[in-house]
């Protein structure tokens, strides 16, 4: 299930270009093109669900994938380690949520500070 025009389906598809950073059957994660921190990566279902607000009991194996893969990537790509180090993690959802691309998508922050941004 492919979202039409979605850009984060584009990505999936290979149709627009992204620096991934892990890909299995089931999601993908590649860096924000805009960053908000010196880490900072974008995990996603492959499959289109627009945001957190569609998920039901269907979507538990994805989304636990998701959060359970979500440290050892952070670490992976130079965030410091707990508890000194950590991690910001955050899904945007819908208009009051600041949501501004419409496939659910969880960002994946960290690095030493200041940050850009958060
Ligand atoms: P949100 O406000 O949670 O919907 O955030 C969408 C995020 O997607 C922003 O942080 C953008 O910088 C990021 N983004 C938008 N287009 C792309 C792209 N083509 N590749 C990587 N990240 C993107
Ligand atoms: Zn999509």
């Amino acid at each position: 299930m492919s979202g039409e025009n979605c850009i984060f389906c584009k990505i999936v598809a290979g149709q627009l270009p992204a620096k991934k950073v892990y890909e299995d059957d089931d999601i993908l994660a590649f860096h924000d093109i805009n960053p908000w921190a010196p880490v900072h990566f974008l995990m996603i279902p492959k499959a289109h669900i627009p945001s957190m607000a569609q998920l039901d009991e269907s979507h538990q194996a994805v989304m636990g994938k998701i959060m359970t893969l979500a440290p050892s990537l952070a670490l992976e790509q130079g965030c410091r380690p707990y508890p000194e180090g950590g991690f910001r993690v955050m899904v945007n959802t819908g208009e009051d949520g600041r949501q501004e691309v419409p496939h659910l998508h969880v960002h994946v922050m960290g690095g030493p500070r200041p940050w850009a941004k958060g």
